[in-house]
């Protein structure tokens, strides 16, 4: 696994501990988490079913297209066609709303909508298509299904294009769905063995590592984020600081560094430089001096003096 990745894995990890627990990209940040957790999709529902695919799954696939980078959740490899999976965890009821390409998501009452996810895999499809042309690979037929691992959401559809509907699959039905997908094509190979080795050594060996800049990605700005000092025995935020260490007020618990988490959380999601005046308000301290002394202890700075100097963090390397 490429240190990239676990650097959107700390990032993640940052962003979920500061992010509102009522935010309406949370449960997708949360998923994102527990696949990079998982290393790949290798735990997953969908992951196990796809073994029935008669042809090679490559999970997290990252390429770049000449233009800019793309990703593929799942690529199934024939020689026959390529099969792009979209695999969506949400929960509650889907209602996919073709006309005006929107995913409307009711849970608990409550309404969310998403990103069309055929606009997704369009893109996606042109992007793979490109990618292909210039890696000097023969056209192959690419085709995209959206996958709902949790068998227990419930999908309507509203709209004309049939099509669409059928594209929309629960990760239960890929071993069916797939096998009768597959069988229109038996015969029609356009790749040959040698073909899908290479294709397959490609995608590894051009692997983009995520430039992962998780706020940018979920649209989250600095002060939508919860800041404050976690405390290291019960995780709450806002511990408070008393002479000379921090003090966490609902568990009692006592930390002479508990700041480095904070300042750890900074350099991932908002750069590795802060100010004296920004330090104060993420922690609560009141005192220049105090938050210029702990800065000093834990940061380099520029010699910049007063208000300007911008201490740089080097927790995260
Ligand atoms: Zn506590």
């Amino acid at each position: 696994m490429s240190r990239e990745k676990s650097l959107e894995l700390l990032k993640l990890e940052s962003l979920l501990n500061r992010v509102s627990t009522h935010h309406p990209l949370r449960e997708e940040m949360a998923n994102r988490l527990g696949r990079l957790s998982a290393g790949h999709f290798g735990e997953s529902t969908a992951e196990h079913y796809m073994k029935y695919f008669p042809g090679i799954s490559r999970q997290d696939v990252r390429l770049h297209d000449g233009i800019q980078p793309f990703q593929i959740d799942t690529l199934l490899i024939s020689k026959e066609c390529l099969v792009i999976l979209e695999v969506k965890n949400y929960k509650g009821e889907l209602h996919f709303d073709l006309d005006q390409r929107k995913l409307i998501r009711t849970i608990d009452g409550k309404i969310e909508i998403f990103q069309d996810p055929f606009i997704q895999v369009a893109l996606q499809k042109f992007q793979l298509q490109r990618w292909i042309k210039r890696s000097g690979f023969p056209s192959i037929p690419i085709y995209s299904f959206i996958v709902i691992a949790n068998s227990n959401a419930s999908l309507t559809f509203q709209g004309e294009d049939l099509s669409k509907r059928k594209r929309v699959i629960f990760a239960k039905q890929l071993p069916t769905h797939l096998t009768k997908f597959m069988e229109n094509f038996k015969g029609k190979n356009v790749w040959t063995d040698d073909h899908l080795d290479e294709f397959s050594a490609r995608i590894k060996a051009e692997y983009i590592p995520y430039d992962s800049d998780v706020m940018k990605q979920y649209g989250i700005s600095k002060d939508e984020l919860n800041w404050g000092v976690p405390c290291p025995s019960c995780r709450l935020l806002g511990m408070v600081r008393r002479r000379d260490h921090w003090l966490c007020e609902s568990c009692g618990s006592k930390s002479k560094d508990a700041h480095l988490h904070l300042l750890k959380d900074h350099q991932l999601l908002i750069g590795d430089t802060i100010t004296n005046a920004e330090f104060r308000a993420s922690t609560g301290i009141g005192s220049v001096k105090v938050a210029r002394t702990l800065l000093n202890q834990c940061c380099t700075h520029n010699n910049r003096h007063s208000k300007a100097r911008k201490y740089t963090i080097d927790l995260v390397r």
